[in-house]
């Protein structure tokens, strides 16, 4: 399960499917995401991946403790 930004609200989306679509560039990898207020929306994988980049892993947090106690 992947985690996303609903695009029209802003609030916490999962996509919930994925398909691949061709295109005249070849087959585009488009997922579909669902958000918490219910709005649907079918984008192309990469415009998720950028979103998705903004939120930092939660490991970062911890290894960034143990290298200060360190
Ligand atoms: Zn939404």
């Amino acid at each position: 399960m992947k985690w996303t930004q609903c695009p029209q609200c802003g609030l916490l989306a999962e996509v919930v499917d994925r398909d691949v679509w061709p295109s005249t560039d070849g087959p585009v990898e488009h997922a579909h995401v669902r958000c918490a207020d219910r709005h649907r929306f079918v984008l192309p994988v990469a415009s998720l991946a950028l979103q998705h980049h903004e939120a930092p892993p939660p490991t970062a947090r911890s290894e960034t403790t143990q290298i200060r106690r360190t």
